[in-house]
């Protein structure tokens, strides 16, 4: 069980107001609030540490490079990953499936070649690799979602048989907030040869991730979506395609020697992929959030944030006209929902009127909103901080702006 009081009173921004009511924040899967721990922790570093990374035999550059290569380890311990080699700091999640695109894809995918992705992908998970297709005239597959909102296993095995040079997979969908089993998936495409990306944005927060147990390829996330800083991210990737895969970005950092007449050689992993000054105050403060989620206990945030999900789906039920999108046994606590009728930015103006956050829209999941033929839903999302009171507060404004609109 979560000390809820306790909790909140680590996340400042919870007591402000919006519109002179009390914040309800209810969109943590765009992105999460920080705790105190986070925010103390980059003012910490700015304060007292800052200094450019891996250059400089003074103090303060030797301080900053270790506090940054700490929190590299601490990713690498909280995701299971077996080296510090294998973890590149990305600006987020969309950055590092573009590195991969960009790096490993452009290496590997020949004309003809399949690239197979699923309907319910984030919109990161799908242009890259749509430029990538058109780059090299390969052919991009998409794995269809059944009424239920899971993967449809007979399309899944169709596509298969397509042989596909790499398999990009959502672990945890931002809309229907199914919980895909990964493992099984990549299992599944690594036997018909292909290599496995999975989008951990919406998995990292809520649950325990082990890259090795899952056997994937690639793994990548966003530091904003799981308690941490915007502007920093991660991507793991198995050390032996790391080290095949040339340079993306060119610069400082990602450099052995340079030289203009025999060009230039380039740095050892995890650095060859880290041109530029990176976001150093984002990388240490993420790691702080890393620590602080596990501190709280991901197993029970994220038991607390299904009981939240079920609770509002109960409440909501009542509601005249609703509909859910996003049925999976296997789910997390985010709800989707429309009401008959009603436009989904109507109700969401509403509620924000209420001091009530919610996300509407397509969520970057136009494809997947095609496929429910609708042009988007209500999302209300959940993190550690929310509260049932909350839920009540949502399904009452629900249900007030629901009668305005009528
Ligand atoms: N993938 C999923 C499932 C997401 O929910 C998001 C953000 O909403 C992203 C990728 C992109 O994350 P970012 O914008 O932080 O790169």
């Amino acid at each position: 069980m979560l000390n809820l009081a306790h909790i909140r009173s680590q996340f400042p921004i919870l007591t402000r107001e919006i519109h002179g009511r009390p914040l309800v924040y209810l969109d943590h899967a765009a992105s999460a609030q920080k705790p105190i721990a986070v925010i103390e922790a980059q003012r910490e570093y700015l304060m007292h540490h800052h200094s450019n990374v891996h250059r400089g035999v003074h103090e303060l550059s030797q301080l900053a490079t270790d506090a940054f290569e700490a929190a590299r380890e601490k990713v690498r311990t909280h995701i299971g990953a077996s080296s510090t080699e294998e973890i590149i700091w990305t600006s987020g999640a969309t950055d590092a499936i573009n590195l991969v695109a960009q790096s490993w894809g452009r290496a590997e995918i020949s004309p003809g070649d399949v690239i197979l992705i699923t309907r319910m992908e984030h919109h990161a998970n799908i242009v890259p690799w749509q430029m990538l297709a058109e780059e090299k005239q390969a052919k991009l597959e998409v794995v269809e979602v059944t009424d239920e909102g899971v993967i449809d296993e007979a399309d899944f095995q169709e596509k298969l048989k397509k042989n596909p040079k790499i398999l990009a997979i959502i672990h945890v969908s931002n809309v229907l907030g199914t919980v895909n089993d990964v493992k099984r998936w990549t299992k599944k495409a690594q036997q018909v040869g292909a290599r496995v990306l999975i989008d951990g944005s919406q998995s990292i927060p809520h649950l325990a991730v082990d890259v090795v147990d899952i056997g994937c390829d690639f793994f990548v996330f966003s530091g904003h979506k799981a308690y941490g800083p915007t502007g920093i991210g991660v991507l793991y990737g198995r050390k032996e395609l790391l080290e095949k895969m040339p340079p993306w970005r060119g610069g400082g950092e990602m450099i052995d020697v340079v030289d203009i007449e025999k060009g230039t050689s380039y740095a050892a992993l995890p650095h060859k992929f880290e041109a530029g000054t990176p976001h150093i105050s984002g990388a240490i403060a993420m790691g702080v959030a890393l620590d602080w989620m596990n501190g709280t206990g991901l197993q029970s945030i994220g038991d607390h944030e299904r009981a939240l999900g079920a609770q509002a789906r109960h409440l909501l039920s009542d509601v005249e006209g609703m509909r859910f999108i996003g049925e999976a046994q296997e789910r997390t606590g985010v709800v989707s929902f429309l009401i008959d009728g009603l436009h989904p930015y109507d109700v969401g103006t509403l509620l924000d009127q209420m001091g009530i956050a919610v996300r509407t829209g397509h969520h970057c999941a136009q494809p997947l909103m095609a496929r429910f033929q609708i042009s988007g839903t209500i999302r209300a999302s959940f993190g550690a901080y929310n509260t049932m009171q909350e839920v009540d507060a949502l399904a009452a404004g629900v249900e007030r702006a629901s009668r305005m609109l009528r």
